[in-house]
Order: structure tokens, then sequence, then C-alpha cells
């Protein structure tokens, strides 16, 4: 079960979104394994990309990425509107903390670009960047919606790792972007939804036997909580080999006679780690 349940509380002055992931990050890891540190970011920035993403109407594609300099240089997410993920992660591991790192340890001083670009109206492109900061990522999110939002957000990441196995997921709850209801009563109910968002504890969030429509009701059930129904999501990756020929035919000649290795070119999707290999020509 890997799905997005949204909700809202006190008649429409917060929304939120319950995520649980129980297989999607072994369906993406199963492609390609990182060290524990990398795994566990991925984790988070998953499922931060898809509380995100499931804000916004789009019908293109949802792209979260971290862009660092320090062990991690890149970490891309993107989601398309009908909940198809896909990730890819680029480091040096010889330069890797081998604790638990601050986001700082991990990404040197680095960018969290949030880009929206939608499939219909392709002018339609909305950017949202913000400077990493604090010390997790769920931190840096809360404070770019503070920041250039203005709204006021608030998260919360579970993460449980067995035997190379990670089940992951989170809550989030937010104030409506609108005039709705004064400012005060707007971050009084906004205050109780996050002590009520920290009680939950996370052997409640994993536990088997009580579903997210059980754990929200436990938690908002006094603040008029309304439960829309559930999205699910996918690991899917959209490379094909069009889309490689394609590439193949902007590189000059020289280009490709430099990529030539025992009479083949071969080319690793970044996202999904499958490789295409082409003969010479094979591309025309
Ligand atoms: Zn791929």
């Amino acid at each position: 079960m890997n799905i997005i349940l949204p909700f809202i509380l006190n008649d429409g002055l917060l929304r939120g979104r319950y995520v649980k992931l129980s297989s999607l990050m072994n369906d993406i890891l199963c492609h390609r394994r990182h060290p524990q540190l990398i795994e566990r970011i991925l984790a988070e920035a998953v499922t931060i990309g898809l509380m995100l993403s499931s804000f916004l109407k789009y019908d293109g594609l949802f792209t979260l990425q971290i862009q660092g300099q320090g062990p991690v240089t890149l970490l891309v997410v993107d989601i398309t509107g009908d909940g198809s993920i896909r990730t890819s992660v680029r480091y040096d591991e010889a330069l890797l903390p081998k604790q638990a790192a601050s986001l700082q340890e991990i990404f040197g001083s680095g960018v969290l670009v949030f880009t929206v670009d939608q499939a219909v109206q392709k002018e339609e492109r909305y950017q949202g960047i913000v400077e990493l900061s604090g010390s997790s990522l769920a931190e840096a999110v809360e404070r770019y919606f503070q920041a250039s939002e203005q709204i006021l957000t608030h998260l919360i990441l579970f993460s449980k790792e067995l035997d190379g196995s990670i089940q992951t997921g989170g809550l989030i709850v937010q104030m409506m972007p609108s005039d709705k209801g004064a400012v005060e009563q707007r971050s009084d109910a906004f205050e109780t939804a996050c002590v009520l968002a920290d009680s939950l504890r996370k052997a409640e969030f994993f536990d088997e036997n009580l579903s997210a429509e059980k754990v929200l009701f436990r938690l908002y059930h006094a603040d008029h909580l309304l439960l829309f129904p559930a999205k699910s999501v996918r690991f899917a990756c959209r490379c094909s080999s069009e889309k490689v020929k394609k590439m193949l035919r902007g590189f000059s000649s020289q280009e490709l006679e430099d990529m030539y290795q025992n009479g083949e070119i071969r080319v690793d999707c970044q996202f999904c780690g499958k490789t295409y290999c082409f003969k010479k020509g094979e591309w025309e």
C-alpha cells in the first residue's frame, strides 16, 4: 500500500496530507541500492515530494531537486500528475559521512528547488527555490513555506528499516492559503493541529492494524476532520529506447566516437538503472 490521503480540518481552515509508503522505497531501491545515509535522505525526499505535489493541481511533472556542493551534489524526485514517481541521486561515496549527519554535512551549502511543468500549457512553469537550511529536510520545507509563501506548515516524517527494507511516510498540516477565517482563529487551529501531529508515535504510524483513516480520526476527530479519497502512487520510469536514441542524435560525431566502448555505446538510465546498448548507427 502506497498512498496519499488528503484531508481538511476546522471547516477548511487547514489542509493536510497523510502519506504512507509500505513498498514504494523498496520498489525504487531494487533498481539501485545506496549507502544507508543516502537511502534515508532519499526516503525523506520521496515522502516530502509526494506531500507537496499532491497540494498542487497539475497534469505534467512535479520535480523536487536538491542541488548541493557536498558529498551529495544532486538529488531528484519527479512525480507525474497521475502518481508515477522516480528518483535519482548523485554523490561521491568516498566523501560521505559514516554516521547520521546534518544536512550541511550531506549537501554542503545547497538549495531546494520545486518545479511544476504543466503538460498542456507548457509555458506555465512554477518554480520555488529555498536555501537548504535547518536541521532536516522537513525543517527546510517548513522554512520555505513560511518565507516565500507565508503559509504556516508543519510536517513530521517516519521511517522504519528492517532487513534492508524501508517503510516510510509522514504527515503534513498547513494553513489553507486563503483569507477564510480570522488570522487568530486560523493560527490557533494550526497550533492545535501541530501539537496533535507531534503526538503521533512511530509505532502507531507503522501499526499494520491501523489504517491511515483510523490514525487521522484518532488525532483529529474533534477538529471537523474531512477525508478525501486516497490516491495511490507507484514507481515508474519514463525512459525508453526511443528517448535515448533521440538524445544520442543530439551529440556530434566526435562526441559519439568518444563514447564508444567495445564497438557499442552504453547508456544507463540515471533513474531506474536500465542499460541501453547501441551499435554504431542504431540510433539514427
Ligand atoms: Zn529509466
